[in-house]
């Protein structure tokens, strides 16, 4: 087979065949297909799409270009949880502890920023300390003795979706439904978890721009999964705006931990109750949503999931002094407020230009080899619905420097829409996939 053919292919449109899937999978895995030509084929599928098998075939064989965990010897039941990528998405560091906390063993593995939208492991990594890059061995260890291990994927778990997802984060070719689907799933049938919930976005803020297009990426993504032999839901939830108020890597672990402290954002929390509730009632714990919610809520509420997070990070080398002080996480050094440019109600707030904006301020990646910087971001002073006078902060920058905060500003004052009238309100969660 050859690689410039089957692109070629693509490019026009013909659906490949499984055996040349396995063949891009394999050898792309192997390092002999490079980058380029992995590149122009991950364009011509944003471009031109896969069907149903196509991408079914894409997920097993990446799924399969590693090791396929099973961790049945260590708990007779795990369960895991994943985004599909939104803006000030914290949910992993307030749901994996909470839905450990009442007893489900949570296997997670994360993943970094990814376009403008941010990463697990990138937030962690801004606790002094915190490893996450764990041997296998260290990964099953923390599962049996703690119940909650949140880990990067590991080379030998799905190795070809690892280097294909470095590399659609900078060459655009994030956003599509067979990519995306196939990205996820075959982490999730590797890494071994029997109960998987995935949060599905959709909005300005999500690869997903749409309800229909997410309600077809959750479809897919729920099909493949139970067609492994899994129990897979996926909640659809809006990112028309980002969730909670913290859009940058320290910044949202304060929040996390605030949320896990009983003084999280509203949306932060209730999305992490509705995500943690299917969790609960597919491994069996509770039968019905209402029961499952008041098991979390008082998890939450009792210290025991903060309790848990805590246990998380000292097991993982984090040092517990910087999360019991969220002060002594990284601070950027410029703090400064962006100005409303007149009055009237916050009516929309584009996460995609907030993401960018994060990323533009050092807190996210345009090349694979960049570093990121954990202090820098945004919190945000108005959320949509919310009434503000001429001059009243919209959000605050956290900056490295002032010239950063000028690069911004404008694109960023330009990602609030301002109206006469408030908008009406947005459901957080839109529909259940079961
Ligand atoms: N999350 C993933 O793991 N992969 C994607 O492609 C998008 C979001």
């Amino acid at each position: 087979m050859r690689m410039v053919e089957i692109i070629a292919a693509k490019r026009d449109g013909r659906a490949l065949t499984t055996e040349e899937i396995e063949w891009v999978v394999a050898n792309y895995a192997a390092g002999a297909i490079p980058d380029y030509q992995m590149a122009a084929l991950a364009m011509a599928i944003v471009l031109r799409g896969m069907d149903d098998r196509e991408t079914a075939d894409l997920t097993i064989a990446m799924a399969r270009s590693g090791d396929m965990l099973d961790l049945h010897d260590i708990a007779p039941l795990t369960v895991d949880k994943h985004s599909t990528g939104g803006v000030g998405d914290k949910t992993t560091l307030v749901l994996a502890p909470l839905v450990a906390a009442v007893g489900l063993p949570v296997a997670k593995m994360s993943g970094r920023g990814l376009g403008f939208s941010g990463g697990t492991i990138d937030k962690l990594e801004s606790i002094r300390g915190f490893r996450t890059n764990l041997s296998a061995d260290e990964f099953r260890r923390a599962v049996r003795e703690l119940g909650l291990v949140v880990a990067a994927q590991s080379g030998d778990l799905a190795p070809a979706d690892k280097k294909l997802y470095t590399l659609r984060d900078v060459t655009a070719t994030v956003e599509s439904i067979p990519l995306i689907a196939a990205s996820v799933m075959s982490k999730k049938l590797a890494s071994g978890a029997d109960c998987i919930v995935l949060d599905v976005k959709y909005g300005r803020g999500a690869f997903m721009q749409t309800l229909v297009d997410a309600r077809r990426l959750a479809q897919t993504m729920v099909a493949i999964g139970r067609h492994a032999g899994r129990r897979v839901a996926a909640v659809l939830s809006s990112m028309q705006q980002p969730l909670g108020f913290a859009v940058g890597n320290a910044l949202e672990v304060r929040e996390a931990i605030a949320a896990l402290r009983g003084s999280g954002p509203s949306d932060l929390v209730e999305l992490c109750l509705v995500l943690g509730s299917e969790l609960v009632r597919m491994a069996g714990l509770r039968n019905d949503s209402d029961a499952a919610r008041a098991l979390l809520n008082a998890a939450l509420q009792s210290g025991a999931a903060w309790q848990k997070f805590r246990a998380m990070v000292i097991n993982q080398g984090g040092d517990p002094d910087v999360i019991d002080h969220p002060e002594r996480l990284p601070v950027a050094p410029v703090q400064v407020d962006l100005p409303a440019p007149r009055a009237g109600f916050v009516t929309a707030i584009d996460g995609q230009a907030l993401g960018l904006a994060v990323n533009a301020l050092g807190g996210g990646r345009s090349r694979k080899e960049d570093t990121i910087d954990h202090a820098v971001g945004l919190v945000l002073q108005a959320k949509v619905g919310d009434a503000v006078k001429a001059g009243d902060p919209l959000l605050t920058i956290h900056a490295a420097r002032e010239t950063d905060v000028d690069h911004v500003a404008e694109r960023l004052q330009l990602a609030y829409t301002i109206h006469d009238t408030p908008p009406p309100p947005i459901p957080l969660v839109e529909e259940i996939i079961r």
